[in-house]
């Protein structure tokens, strides 16, 4: 397992519970599996990157500020990330088994409140664990476009939707024709006014609803600030008109976190929940 044991008492402990329900997703009868958001460090001084086409939405992430920051919290999420990174077969084992209860049969489970399916193996455990559990529903935001089209499109489990989020590194390869895909904008007018639909009465709306996803920022004044009034999909495509301006490549996962965010690949606001039970595909 670890190979950290000899450090035992700076390594997370495997956490009880994998599933978690905050007001946000009991409102909408949702659970929800959480790692750290994008790059960090463990205890022990070791680093990790959960987001590795993270893009311009990491200077504004909702998962890196508020409650996310508080030391259980972070916890909890280093434990949940110990456990796929050191036993990825225990995990897929712990959380068939924790999903094998009754209370978890027509429910909605969120992958990743924060986070993204940070490697091949890991999204084809997911990809397992969410086709041996039939009755329970499936949904994931994601950067990782390249790797859902390689493993998820040709042959997606029937009980899992998933839409892509702008303001990733990938973002040139979503079509917005084609494909469901959800951006972050200033506000609800704004996203209104750009004729895409907002989710904010229910998370499920970015799967379940119109293909195009508007989610309202968080109104953190200096995420707003930084923002400036452009969407996620419209920064992260200035950024990388400037970098090829420049000859440079886009770069690679930092692993310098700062103190900030608003909510990309995440949001939801308490409301209602639509009907739920055997949605259609996503995208
Ligand atoms: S916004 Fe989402 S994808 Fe971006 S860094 Fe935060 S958790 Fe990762």
């Amino acid at each position: 397992m670890s190979s950290h044991a000899s450090v035992p008492t700076l390594v997370p402990r495997r956490p009880a519970r994998l599933l978690t329900q905050n007001r946000e997703m009991r409102a909408i009868g949702a659970w929800n599996w959480t790692l750290p958001a994008w790059a960090g460090r463990f205890p022990d001084g070791k680093t990790y990157n959960t987001c590795p086409s993270a893009g311009i939405c990491r200077d504004v992430c909702y998962a890196r500020h508020g409650t996310y920051t508080w030391p259980t919290v972070k916890a909890k999420h280093h434990a949940n990330l110990r456990f796929i990174l050191d036993d990825l077969p225990g995990w897929e084992e712990a959380m068939s088994a924790e999903l094998g209860r009754r209370k978890f049969r027509g429910t909605w489970v969120r992958i990743h409140d924060s986070g993204d399916f940070l490697s091949d193996p890991y999204l084809l455990a997911w990809l397992r664990v969410i086709r041996a559990q039939p009755e329970t529903n499936f949904y994931a935001y994601t950067k990782e476009v390249a790797r859902f089209r390689a493993l998820v499109e040709p042959d997606p489990p029937a009980n899992f939707l998933w839409v892509y989020s702008f303001g990733g590194t990938q973002d040139a390869k979503l079509d917005i024709e084609r494909d469901r895909v959800a951006d972050v904008f200033p506000d609800e007018e704004a996203i209104a006014a750009a004729g895409w639909h907002s989710q904010e009465a229910s998370d499920l709306l970015a799967v379940l609803g119109p293909r195009l996803v508007g989610i309202p920022a968080n109104r953190i004044p200096h995420f707003l600030k930084r923002l400036g009034g452009r969407t996620f999909r419209s920064w992260q495509a200035e950024v990388d008109a400037e970098r090829r301006a420049h000859g440079r490549q886009r770069d690679g996962p930092r692993l310098v976190p700062d103190d900030t965010q608003p909510r990309p690949s995440a949001s939801t606001g308490p409301g209602q929940v639509p009907a739920v039970r055997r949605p259609g595909r996503a995208a």
